[in-house]
């Protein structure tokens, strides 16, 4: 009988071995594992379904068939989807486990650690990235994403975390979590959004992820990339940590004067306005991006400097 996922019967443990943990998130360890058969080491990552708030019907998805629970349907069937995703720039979910209390995602594994390690690193090594450095990583997150897009997916949680990097050098961009932002969302309240409101669009803030449509990506591609560029993780003029979450995204501005001190062409602000733009229905998609003058140019001339 042809089963939607794999069940613990024919178990993550008897395929692969887990080495040692990678990293962990809100909801998720992620293990270093070696696939016995094939010889290939991945990562693991184990969603921990009890706080997911996640019970009611699993039974039948441990079954192989889909749970009784609405919202643990649409998780599954998301899941399925982020299978079919296949793309340089995104991290591959290569197959997925289920049993009663978690969920197990084998991904590709990715050696480089995320984008905001990285940019730390250059912080303290007190270097900073050139447009060419910063538009060839850029670049990259902008393919993975109008890729996506073209499949009908969102990402909805893109932060410097969610984006890994290889060893290479340059380093090749990895995009990690999608779609999970959704799957995570629905048996979430919003207050796990506040600790990630750097990078959601304005919309998406003041009246909740619900009926936004992949363009709320391209803001957080907007913070993302204005971060890269200026190398400061504060990107808005009046932002007060005190102030409630809703005040600080309607009252809070981009600080374009900071972005001017670094000296950056003006085709380099054009770009990030583009994508920094607070009417949605203006923003730039991340397919234009791909082809924006500035970003095509300067990541070739990125990939020549390495
Ligand atoms: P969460 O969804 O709970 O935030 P993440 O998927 O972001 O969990 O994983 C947590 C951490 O584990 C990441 O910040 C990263 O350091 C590490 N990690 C996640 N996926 C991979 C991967 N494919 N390869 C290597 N490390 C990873
Ligand atoms: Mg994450």
């Amino acid at each position: 009988r042809h089963t939607p996922f794999n069940t613990p019967a024919e178990g993550v443990h008897k395929d692969y071995d887990m080495l040692h943990e990678l990293g962990k998130g809100a909801f998720a360890t992620v293990m270093k594992a070696l696939n016995r058969a094939e010889g290939q080491w991945y990562a693991v990552k184990i969603v921990h379904v009890r706080k997911l708030k996640l019970r009611e019907g699993w039974e039948k998805a441990l079954e192989g068939g889909l749970p009784t629970d609405p919202d643990a349907r649409t998780m599954l069937r998301e899941i399925k989807i982020l299978e079919k995703l296949k793309h340089r720039n995104v991290c591959q979910l290569k197959e997925v486990f289920l049993e009663s209390h978690s969920i197990y995602l084998v991904l590709e594994l990715v050696q480089g650690g995320d984008l905001m390690k990285y940019l730390l690193q250059k912080e303290a090594d007190r270097e900073s990235l050139s447009e060419a450095q910063s538009a060839h990583i850029i670049l990259q997150i902008c393919e993975a994403l109008a890729y996506v897009h073209s499949m009908g997916v969102a990402h909805r949680d893109l932060k410097p975390e969610n984006v890994l990097l290889t060893k290479d050098n340059p380093p090749v961009v990895k995009v990690a979590d999608f779609g999970l932002a959704k799957v995570i969302d629905t048996f979430t309240d919003l207050q796990s959004l506040c600790g990630t409101a750097t990078y959601l669009a304005p919309e998406v803030v003041i009246h909740g992820l619900e009926g936004y449509s992949q363009i709320v990506d391209s803001w957080s591609v907007g913070i993302i990339a204005f971060i890269i560029i200026t190398l400061h993780r504060e990107p808005y003029v009046n932002e007060k940590a005190d102030e409630g979450l809703k005040t600080r995204v309607t009252t809070r501005e981009v600080n374009w004067a900071r972005l001017r001190s670094r000296g950056v062409d003006g085709q380099c602000e054009h770009f990030l306005h583009g994508l920094l733009e607070y009417d949605p229905t203006r923003r730039m998609t991340m397919a234009d991006a791909c082809l924006d003058p500035w970003l095509v140019a300067q990541a070739a001339a990125g990939l020549d400097i390495a």
